[in-house]
């Protein structure tokens, strides 16, 4: 089978690496351009980590109702697709844990050791605390409730860009990438996408790693095993189990999963995490194929996901 040739950009956006890709290279400064705008709108709009950001901003007026741009309704109506889907595994009111357990900058500030502190499940409110008029664009939030969009963001602005992307250049297929968070839009390369799965987005592309091929939607994987820190002596890391308060305690440190968007990927990537052994039910009854790492790096492909070649796994 002959391979297309395709037109490759690597870049930094929202923290993390981005990479776009076009089947197209001609079309690769215009759709460039066009995925651009749209992740520089989310970050604008959805970031955490700007105290200018939309959200900042939506976060420090509790107790107000408040009307948001088109985008940041977008990308709350993600999150709350999230915990809906989810039973709440996914919360967007994670905020304020996930802000205690000490992620309150970007990750590459954060320092890796620290003294103790304490967690607990009232930092969680949950996700039907907000009062969100999807039409009206109009956001409640009682007092105690800050925002969290770090599940669903990214994957938003990969699917978005990855749109944005292929109307600009209206010919052949895009690929946009952000840390792992991947979206495809258009007519996919005649072998398919070809995406390696890692735990670590800054991972090389190289032989003989494990690939799996998608043709539309988008692919996500969530893990403990990279952004993670001490304190007083207890590891932690960024996904909270929102019926505790504390960081995911369940088997797996990561879960890839294939979905229709990137959004739906990486919703059921946390989720997985969050889960723990009920992900596995879950994930086949939602017809999502995933692959699952546990913490003796033992993998478990379920839901369709293919075998690969070699490997020393199992399939539930
Ligand atoms: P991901 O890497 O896609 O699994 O997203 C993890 C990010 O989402 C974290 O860095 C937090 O900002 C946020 N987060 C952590 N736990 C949850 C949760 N249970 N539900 C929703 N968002 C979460
Ligand atoms: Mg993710």
């Amino acid at each position: 089978m002959s391979t297309t040739l395709l037109g490759i950009v690597d870049d930094r956006a929202l923290g993390t690496s981005m990479r776009l890709v076009v089947t197209r290279p001609a079309k690769l400064d215009a759709a460039r351009a066009a995925a651009g705008t749209i992740i520089r709108a989310i970050d604008e709009t959805a970031s955490r980590f700007r105290h200018d950001s939309e959200l900042s901003r939506l976060n420090q007026v509790p107790g107000r109702h408040i009307r948001v741009s088109p985008l940041l309704a977008q990308a709350l109506a993600a999150g709350l697709r999230g915990a809906r889907l989810t039973g709440g595994a996914v919360d967007p009111t994670v905020g304020t844990a996930v802000r205690l357990a000490g992620y309150d900058r970007d990750f590459a500030s954060i320092p890796a050791d620290g003294s103790p502190i304490q967690l607990d499940v009232s930092t969680v409110p949950g996700w039907k605390a907000i009062e969100f008029d999807e039409a009206a664009r109009t956001v409640y939030l009682p007092h105690g409730v800050e925002i969290d969009l770090g599940a669903t963001a990214k994957a938003l602005a990969a699917d978005l860009a990855a749109s944005a992307a292929f109307e600009a250049i209206a010919c052949g297929g895009v690929l946009v990438s952000l840390g792992g968070d991947i979206a495809v839009a258009g007519e996919p390369p005649l072998e398919g996408w070809a995406v390696q799965v890692s735990e670590d987005s800054s991972a090389r592309i190289e032989e003989g790693q494990e690939t799996v091929s998608i043709q539309t939607g988008g692919i996500a994987t969530s893990s403990t095993t990279v952004r993670r820190w001490t304190r007083g002596g207890v590891v932690l890391h960024h996904i909270i189990d929102p019926s505790t308060g504390l960081p995911a305690a369940g088997p797996w440190r990561t879960a890839t999963v294939v979905a229709g968007s990137c959004v739906d990927a990486n919703i059921a990537s946390t989720a997985a995490i969050v889960m723990g052994d009920w992900a596995i039910p879950w994930l086949k009854a939602s017809g999502l194929p995933a692959r699952l790492v546990d913490h003796d790096g033992t993998v478990h492909r379920v839901s369709g996901w293919p075998q690969p070649d070699t490997s020393p796994s199992s399939n539930s």
